[in-house]
């Protein structure tokens, strides 16, 4: 059964087809670092995660990519407002750079408590500057561009197909268009894609480049190190709801200026937002909700990803201490029905072959029986249905919950299925502190990757991390080695 998703371009349920049969390029727009994550932003992420899992639980080859804007992303999403980092960075008596790293780790920290896989490749804005530039150059030379006040502009009128993810209509644009702030813009969407006059004094990262010494639009990076990285043209690619009338529209237009490949990107998935009882939560607007706050008021970072998955990733969840108190209260009632249908079953069952990150041998009929099979098979179902996580979690209940189930094959299929819920379910179980051949297998994996660390080969450390935290384990690198922990 094929995965079918939404796609943003055609407003569309579409079956998916990746270009090269079992793999697929996906790129997920990263955080701007200046500041925490705050908890709507960690929806975007655990959207990426469940995409990711899922696909890589069906056999999927993931190269999943994921970008850090430490460089020119302004207030406002169409070169207007404040330089966010150098604006963050003055508040704060750090260097721009400074900030971009304590932020980034700070993400990092964030997404670990949360158990959200990491990407592949992970790429910093400031490390892709020649890319950007370069890439500027194509679009400059297939005549998609103007210069006026010093910055470089990507001219829409030039591109009849500006707009479509976002069902823009390039005329009604020009008759209703709103007032553009900079004077410069032969069309208000019009956006830059190199700055030399910074509107902002001691501009603290600038670059040379064919057009003067400045930095580059905020919206430049994502096409630029996507391609880098997946190819001119690439299978996935995802984001909030926010970017898409600005930020992807730009990113495409930009991308398909420069290769003349139609579609750049094939699928398009956006999350709707996390809202509070008070309205929209914004990073720029302060007074947001960080994950560190939902700990410091005694929630585990768990039962926040239990309650982002309870709703479906387009629809608009709301926030409240309550739900969130309801989310905590179902992941605690979850893990001690877990532990009754494990204490059932016989010792060697509590860590099933499925409990591997491998596509299980044999199906599910086959090994456990049609009754049982009957929830994995459901589950698997709502996933690939667009990635329907609460109908998944109601697979997931309605499996521990049937008593007519053998507690083995129960407890087989329930870890399976959380190798894509990411909740952390098997080491849960076994109770992973006090088990100790689960101790001995987490430690030769630290070791095995000290080595490969030490080889240089980070690709296989990675990979371990990676499996690690699958299993809701993570690593915490310090200077008297790697500690773990159950998330
Ligand atoms: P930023 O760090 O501001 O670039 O945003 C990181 C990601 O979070 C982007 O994919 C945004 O679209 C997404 N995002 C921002 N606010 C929210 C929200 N309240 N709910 C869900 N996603 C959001
Ligand atoms: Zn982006």
């Amino acid at each position: 059964m094929p995965f079918s998703f939404f796609n943003t371009l055609g407003r569309t349920v579409q079956a998916f087809e990746p270009l090269q049969a079992g793999k697929v390029g996906f790129y997920g727009c990263g955080p701007t670092v200046y500041n925490y994550a705050h908890i709507g932003n960690l929806r975007a992420y655990v959207l990426h995660d469940i995409l990711v899992r899922s696909l890589r639980r069906s056999g999927y080859e993931v190269h999943h990519v994921m970008n850090i804007t430490d460089v020119g992303h302004l207030s406002d999403d169409s070169d207007d407002g404040d330089d966010k980092m150098v604006k963050s960075a003055a508040e704060r008596g750090k260097s721009v750079l400074e900030i971009a790293e304590m932020y980034t780790q700070a993400f990092f920290n964030d997404t670990d408590r949360m158990c959200i896989t990491r990407p592949t490749v992970v790429c910093k804005a400031t490390d892709h500057i020649a890319d950007m530039i370069a890439l500027i150059q194509r679009i400059e030379a297939n005549g998609y561009t103007y210069s006026a006040g010093g910055n470089l502009y990507f001219d829409i009128a030039k591109m009849p197909s500006y707009g479509e993810l976002a069902l823009l209509r390039l005329d009604e644009l020009k008759a209703g268009a709103r007032i553009a702030v900079d004077v410069h813009k032969r069309n208000p969407q019009d956006f830059v894609l190199w700055f030399t006059k910074s509107k902002f004094e001691n501009q603290a990262l600038v670059w040379d480049s064919p057009w003067g010494r400045g930095y580059p639009g905020w919206h430049i990076e994502c096409s630029a190190m996507s391609m880098r990285y997946l190819g001119a043209q690439f299978d996935m690619h995802a984001g909030g709801i926010d970017h898409i009338p600005i930020h992807h529209t730009n990113e495409i237009a930009q991308s398909e200026a420069a290769t003349g490949i139609k579609p750049w990107v094939r699928y398009w998935l956006h999350n709707e937002f996390l809202v509070l009882d008070k309205g929209k939560m914004s990073k720029s607007a302060g007074g947001f909700l960080t994950l560190q706050k939902l700990i410091d008021e005694g929630y585990d970072p768990l039962d926040y990803r239990y309650f982002l998955l309870s709703g479906h990733y387009r629809s608009q969840l709301q926030f409240s201490w309550d739900s969130l108190t309801g989310a905590k209260n179902a992941r605690k009632s979850l893990l001690n029905t877990i532990r009754e249908v494990s204490r059932k079953a016989p010792p060697s069952s509590s860590f099933p072959s499925s409990f591997a990150s491998s596509v299980p041998s044999r199906s599910l009929r086959e090994e456990w029986g049609e009754k049982a099979a009957k929830y994995g098979e459901a589950f698997n179902k709502a996933i690939e249905d667009d990635l329907n996580t609460p109908r998944a979690l109601a697979e997931l209940w309605g499996l521990l919950k049937d008593s007519t189930i053998e507690p083995q094959a129960a407890l087989a299929i329930a870890f399976d299925m959380d190798r894509v819920l990411g909740l952390g379910l098997s080491v849960e179980t076994a109770e992973a502190p006090h088990d100790e051949s689960l101790r001995q297998e987490i430690e030769a994996l630290i070791a095995e990757r000290a080595a490969a660390k030490k080889a240089k080969d980070f690709a296989a450390a990675d990979k371990i991390r990676q499996s690690l935290t699958e299993r809701g384990i993570t690593l915490e690198d310090g200077p008297g080695g790697t500690t773990w922990r159950v998330m």
